[in-house]
């Protein structure tokens, strides 16, 4: 029996490496002792089985905890003999071969596989993003053949094994004295073919439909929502299961309202005599008209809230709120009465500005009198 190397010491990791790291450091030395590279090269080619055992044991943690607690032997009282040839090591890792080398040396791959995923991106209007709606999409996407049930076949007829590669879906390669097995050319790796092929879907097993798909709002959602729809994706292949249809929301803005996340936000125009004397005004809310009370001195751009107006949350149905900003505006269409008026006021106020600097006169002076006031 020839002494085997210390397994991490094969692949060059420390004895705590994780996962990605023994899968690195194996790929690193695959590709540099790959028999394709080296040719005739009998160093390499023990170098390369040797590292596919290190990897074959470390990268499985039962194994791993059994050659860390016992080593070799304990591998070998487990019943693990390593490698037989290329054949074994090719079909063991056939995943790292895949994507190192752009061939699929792996196990026979499955007919079946699952349906693409699909975007739909949704436009709509504010107050359905708000309150929820119910809208109909078309969709054209891929559906199982009703005519063959997704077999791909002639109805009454069924695949064949591929004669090329006897349906394991990978053809032996000579190099040298190295085989290296690729996928079937022929039946692409799914080691079946179709000798009647099915004449609605000429052997796909799926066909290209329109489709109207029915989709839920919630109330709530907003501009980046996404909605998952189970299922209504694209068609599996050969019995596989269908994709998944994520819809993507867009709201559309809004003339008064604006949102920010479950708040609503509006501006409402008063004139500055409401602002001054106090109103009580009309606002428009998601549910309809409201009353506002402007308290007396209200200035310009001043917030105030109407609780639980706003946007239902996704998660709990809670509303947010409502928040109105006052717009304080200058009227421009005064009649001759209000100017009079106005100038009166105008008189009023310089009046009272007069009393206030003699006020202040007497503060200055220290006039006990101007302290009282
Ligand atoms: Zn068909
Ligand atoms: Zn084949």
């Amino acid at each position: 029996m020839t002494t085997k190397r210390d397994y991490y010491e094969v692949l060059g990791v420390s004895r705590n490496a994780s996962e990605s790291d023994l899968k690195s450091a194996y790929r690193k030395l695959a590709i540099k002792f790959h028999p394709d590279k080296n040719p005739e090269n009998k160093d390499a080619e023990e170098k390369f089985k040797e590292a596919a055992e290190a990897y074959e044991v470390l990268q499985d943690p039962k194994k791993r905890q059994i050659y860390d607690q016992f080593g070799h032997q304990g591998l070998e009282g487990a019943g693990f003999s390593g490698f037989h040839g290329f054949e074994d090591i090719f079909s063991s890792f056939g995943g790292i071969f895949d994507d190192m080398f752009g061939f699929s040396s792996g196990n026979r791959r499955s007919r079946t596989q699952r349906g693409s995923d699909l975007r739909y991106d949704l436009s709509i209007k504010f107050m359905d993003a708000v309150f929820g709606t119910e809208v109909e999409i078309d969709l054209e996407r891929t559906a199982v053949c009703s005519t063959c049930e997704g077999s791909g076949c002639k109805p009454g007829t069924y695949p064949s094994t591929c004669p090329q590669c006897q349906g394991s879906g990978q053809v032996s390669r000579h190099q040298g004295f190295f085989t290296v097995r690729t996928t079937c050319p022929s039946c692409r790796g799914q080691g079946q073919t179709i000798a009647n092929p099915c004449a609605e879907c000429h052997g796909a097993g799926k066909v290209l439909v329109n489709k109207k798909v029915s989709v839920k709002i919630p109330a709530g959602v907003d501009s980046g929502s996404r909605l998952r729809l189970t299922g209504e994706g694209e068609a599996g292949s050969f019995n596989g299961p269908p994709g998944d249809l994520y819809v993507f929301i867009h709201v559309e803005p809004h003339d008064f309202f604006q949102r920010n996340n479950l708040d609503v936000i509006c501006s409402i125009p008063v004139s500055f005599i409401q602002a001054a004397l106090g109103d009580e005004i009309s606002v428009p809310t998601l549910n309809g008209q409201k009353t506002l009370k402007i308290p007396k001195g209200a200035q310009p751009g001043d917030i105030f809230t109407f609780h639980g107006e706003g946007v239902p949350s996704l998660r709990n149905g809670k509303r947010g709120n409502q928040l109105i900003q006052i717009d304080v505006r200058t009227p421009t269409d005064l009649t001759d009465k209000q100017v009079e008026l106005l100038r009166e006021f105008k008189r009023l106020e310089s009046r009272k500005s007069e009393k206030l600097t003699t006020k202040l006169k007497h503060i200055l002076k220290g006039n006990s009198a101007g302290r009282q006031a």
